[in-house]
């Protein structure tokens, strides 16, 4: 039969079509190639992007070439390994990352990935589609997106909403605090340090919404892709110093942002055993155990080279060597907040986190600021309505650039932004 027969053709997953085209940085991207072609001699600085720019940690280096040796003798050559990750890792991880806060794990409670961006992305395969999904607003736009792909969600409405998702509202009224909903919810997103804001949350707010999973049956996928970049103390590293934490909480980790493995490719997702959902007739099921079987099925695990090159980090220089990544980025990240307060600007995050917040001046919407400040002092940031409707009014820049572009942008805002 020809192609243009009457037979049926696949049929789509319609809940594809109710996200937007990735708007945002397609249209960051065209309003600065237009500004680039009108002013050829602009030395334009991205401080939007989320991506690191150092080098990796030498001592990464070395695991990495160490593990290509490896590979080039029969006698230690690895093929496929455990989908799980190797126990070398997952041990160190344990040891180094859960140890010393006072929190055992089994080695069969963490689950080495190719990244966070995938684990937050396919987690929800494990849930049932009638599970009313929280996230807050803004938010890192992975965990909406791939429940309304899902389709655990509606359709996307008029004020910026998809139907059916419980939106928690983080904004400088409330102190980037979310409230508890009002509603019952049965999966919570977290993300702290936060993405975008750069906000964090104390151990006492922290511990509300661990109360709230128990006392509610609800589960917390936790992302702390940050958690490196805390400075101060009392804002916990992990959502296991929380009591209870065990028995309603996922927790996400990457070597992205601590360790530059953004375009390396190395995380690790931790399921507690204790945390567990319900069957269709009532009876409890770790998730643990779904997860396991999820990812032995769909995942072959990470590449032998790559594990080594993460063990890495997990040594005495290591460690020291991502301590001296992460203060660069932080010197930035004080370099943007300290120049956008002396201007007058009000700003939150980039103490604890790689992300200034600002809340855009004289009530500006958020792209009209990405215009004046990209046409007046030639600086690409990110629109907050990007990240949410409840970013509109508020703008992210990043501590990901060279110290020396970071101060070069901060002595433009100080001198050519009109305020
Ligand atoms: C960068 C980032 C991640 C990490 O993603 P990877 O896939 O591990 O690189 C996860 N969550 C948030 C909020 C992030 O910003």
């Amino acid at each position: 039969m020809d192609a243009k027969g009457d037979f049926a053709m696949p049929v789509i997953n319609e809940n594809y079509l109710k996200l937007p085209g990735s708007y945002l940085f397609a249209e960051i991207s065209k309003r600065v190639t237009d500004f680039k072609q009108d002013h050829p001699d602009a030395n334009v600085i991205r401080l939007g992007i989320g991506d690191v720019t150092r080098a990796l940690p030498s001592v990464v280096i070395d695991g990495l070439h160490n593990a290509v040796d490896e590979m080039a003798r029969e006698e230690t050559f690895r093929g496929y390994g455990p989908e799980q990750g190797y126990s070398f890792l997952i041990q160190k991880i344990i040891e180094f990352d859960y140890k010393p806060l006072g929190i055992t794990l089994d080695e069969d409670e963490v689950f080495v990935s190719d990244g966070s961006k995938s684990d937050v992305g396919n987690i929800q395969e494990i849930f049932g589609l009638n599970n009313k999904v929280a996230i807050t607003d803004p938010v890192y736009p992975v965990y909406l997106d791939t429940n309304v792909m899902a389709g655990r969600t509606g359709e996307l409405q008029g004020d910026g909403r998809f139907a059916g998702v419980c939106y928690l509202t983080c904004n400088a009224e409330n102190g980037f605090i979310p409230a508890l909903p009002q509603e019952k919810v049965d999966i919570i997103y977290l993300c702290y340090p936060n993405n975008p804001s750069g906000t964090t949350l104390s151990k006492a707010e922290l511990k509300k919404w661990v109360d709230y999973a128990r006392q509610n049956g609800a589960v917390i996928l936790y992302d702390a892709a940050y958690e490196a970049y805390i400075q101060e103390p009392g804002i916990p590293h992990s959502i296991y110093e929380i009591e209870g934490a065990k028995e309603v909480a996922v927790e996400f980790r990457t070597f992205s942002k601590n360790a530059g493995f953004t375009g390396t490719r190395c995380a690790f997702t931790v399921v507690p055993k204790t945390v567990v959902a319900k069957t269709g007739k009532g009876e409890d099921c770790p998730l643990n155990k779904l997860w396991n079987r999820r990812q032995t099925t769909k995942f072959n695990g990470v590449p032998y080279i790559v594990q080594r090159g993460a063990e890495a980090v997990y040594t005495a220089s290591g460690q020291k060597q991502i301590k001296a990544l992460i203060n660069y980025y932080m010197t930035n990240a004080k370099t943007i907040r300290e120049g956008l307060k002396s201007v007058g600007l009000e700003v939150f995050g980039g103490v604890n986190a790689p992300y200034i917040w600002l809340k855009t001046p004289q009530g500006m919407d958020s792209w009209s600021f990405f215009d004046k400040l990209l046409t007046e002092a030639y600086i690409v940031g990110t629109p907050g309505s990007g990240f949410g409707p409840a970013g509109q009014g508020y703008f992210r820049l990043t501590a990901f650039g060279s110290q020396e572009s970071t101060q070069e942008a901060i002595e433009r805002i100080k001198t050519r932004l009109s305020l």
